[in-house]
């Protein structure tokens, strides 16, 4: 018996090899095959890519676009020959596979260079194909200048387009992840750059008001925004270039444009092969990312998962989870009973140096979901402590259940330690924590990296206040039907520079000589720059037995939700 040969047939493993087949051979596919080798040295493992590549960094396309990384083999995590000799994975790439035979346990691959197709067999196979980039029926999507970006090859010949037309503007339609890093890198090109994007605002899965930063900080960067408009069709340019019109008949003048409207699961096999597929268009899995064929696995952008906030299934485009389900299909497949949790839709986008980060549901979706009991602070605290030299906001919403203060959700926005926030509370969220959890978490503290109060902590603090009833807060969306006193404790300087209509200003500077102005037959709803001072001149008045509510996150939350119109 040869016990250096990892393949030789040993008394271990008299019978036949167990043959895995792996369809799409990127983040899931590769993830699943690397994980089953490492579990299984017994398996045949074979996978298949149409594309020219295998395992190579999507989420890096639109950083090659602008030149950012500037060398397209540091995109290339892994090759066929790596799979091959390190880990004994056959790869197949330029091979499509184009059918699936449930019955024979088969597929049939188109091999691109051999330009004939074959059938594979398989005892076990896994679907990782992703997703494919929407491309409306539209006129002129397909004329030449015009792109999505999924491929190395499609990020190529963007690269070659700019160069070789010496394009100075570009149109992206769509503001969502993909389209905002084609902004940032397409002016990292030095291109003029507009966002058509038929929602009022870009960044979809954010709050409308927590979207404002965002969209100021591009409009300060030169970025044309024309938002609530959808494209109608794209036109060539007498002279040369395109135009693209949108639905309002605005004509953006283009010499590129970028399709980022967002993706949908490839499902042609799945579908052909009469797997389940669930109502969000993606294929049916359960915990273990099997299939409705219990010899057939699925995992990626391909599939439909359960969101662990809303308790629906959902699809979710992201590398995180493709990862994560490929290892989950792999022990799976080894007689491991791993399960896959489920997904909060933990999400950052960089742009132009502004860092956008969310987890778990939004405002907007959780009453989609019908969830109403909950609540959300809204926070503005510095990234550090504030006597030490540089210390930025960091514009933060939580929402939380009531009364028992689990974590749904957060989003923030900032130039400085955002995603560091974001992903302690994506921690807390999967251990299933509440907001006490937050106040109570102890975190990283030095001058320059945070504050003894971190703003994790703090926003954990200011939910207690508000379920243990030492914070009550008024709710933003009432502000113009309300009778309650509006009260701004800002200095009267502040006041003038702007405040909300109908407000009063008494300072909390002198609040405690003056407070038996306000009438106690009125509720008072209490407003400053951030919140903090509204507190504790709410805390003041509740103790001197007045009824005071705070209007969390102030002023500046305030100006947010007015340019949101304070959407819901
Ligand atoms: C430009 C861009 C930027 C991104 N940035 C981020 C980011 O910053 N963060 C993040 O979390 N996510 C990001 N993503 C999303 C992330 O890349 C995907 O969620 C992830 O790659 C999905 O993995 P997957 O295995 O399901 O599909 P993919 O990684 O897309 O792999 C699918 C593979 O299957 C192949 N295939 C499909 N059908 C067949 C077939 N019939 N036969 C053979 N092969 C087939 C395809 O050619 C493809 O290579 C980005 C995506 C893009 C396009």
């Amino acid at each position: 018996m040869d016990r250096t040969n990892p393949e030789s047939t040993s008394a271990h493993n008299p019978g036949p090899r167990r043959r895995v087949l792996i369809v799409g051979g990127v983040a899931g596919g590769a993830s699943c095959a690397a994980r089953l080798r490492r579990l299984d040295e017994s398996v045949e493992i074979v996978m298949f890519d149409r594309g020219p590549y295998v395992s190579f960094a999507n989420c890096g396309l639109p950083y090659y676009v602008g030149d950012v990384i500037s060398d397209e083999r540091r995109l290339l995590v892994a090759s066929r020959e790596m799979f091959h000799e390190r880990f004994n994975i056959e790869v197949h790439t330029d091979t499509e596979v184009t059918r699936i035979d449930r019955s024979a346990r088969a597929i049939i691959v188109r091999d691109g260079r051999a330009g004939n197709s074959r059938t594979e067999h398989f005892d076990m196979l896994v679907l990782s194909p992703g997703a494919a980039p929407i491309r409306p029926p539209l006129p002129g999507v397909d004329l030449p200048g015009v792109f999505a970006l999924r491929t190395i090859p499609d990020s190529r010949r963007i690269r070659s387009w700019i160069t070789d037309h010496s394009a100075k503007n570009a149109v992206v339609v769509g503001g969502g992840f993909i389209g905002l890093e084609m902004v940032e890198n397409l002016i990292h090109r030095e291109l003029a750059v507009a966002i058509l994007e038929k929602l009022p605002q870009v960044m979809p899965p954010l709050d409308a008001e927590m979207a404002v930063p965002l969209m100021e900080h591009l409009a300060a960067k030169g970025v044309q925004l024309q938002l609530g408009d959808g494209l109608a069709r794209i036109e060539e340019r007498d002279g040369g270039g395109l135009v693209v019109v949108a639905e309002s008949g605005a004509r953006l003048p283009a010499d590129l444009v970028i399709l980022a409207i967002g993706v949908r699961p490839e499902t042609m096999l799945a579908k052909d092969a009469g797997l389940e597929i669930g109502p969000r268009g993606g294929i049916v899995v359960d915990a273990q990312m099997r299939t409705s064929d219990s010899n057939i696995w699925a995992v990626g952008d391909a599939v439909e998962v359960h969101d662990m906030l809303t308790g629906q299934e959902t699809v979710l485009p992201l590398a995180g989870p493709a990862n994560r389900q490929g290892r989950v299909a792999a022990e799976s497949i080894a007689g491991r009973a791993t399960q896959f949790r489920g997904v909060q839709a933990t999400a950052v986008v960089g742009v132009l140096g502004l860092t956008v980060a969310s987890t778990g549901a939004s405002e907007k979706g959780l009453r989609r979901a019908g969830v109403t009991s909950f609540q959300q602070v809204y926070l503005h605290p510095g990234h550090h402590a504030g006597y030490y030299p540089g210390a930025r906001p960091i514009h933060l919403k939580l929402l939380f259940a009531v009364p028992d203060g689990r974590i749904l959700g957060a989003q923030a926005l900032g130039f400085e330690g955002v995603e560091k926030r974001i992903d302690v509370i994506a921690t807390a969220i999967q251990f299933n924590g509440t907001v006490h959890d937050l106040a109570a978490a102890e975190l990283c503290y030095a001058p320059q990296f945070g504050a003894a109060k971190d703003p994790v902590n703090l926003a954990g603090m200011l939910a207690e206040n508000v379920l243990n009833g030492d914070m009550p807060v008024a709710d933003w969306a009432d502000l113009d039907r309300t009778d309650a006193l509006l009260l701004d404790v800002r200095e009267a300087d502040e006041f003038g520079a702007g405040h909300i209509p109908k407000a009063i200003n008494l300072p909390f500077s002198q609040l405690r000589s003056r407070y038996l102005e306000l009438p106690k037959d009125r509720d008072i709803w209490v407003c400053c720059a951030v919140g903090q001072r509204a507190y504790f001149a709410a805390r003041f008045l509740t103790q001197h037995g007045y009824r005071s509510l705070n209007l969390s996150g102030g002023y500046t939350t305030y100006g947010a939700l007015k340019a949101a119109g304070f959407a819901r």
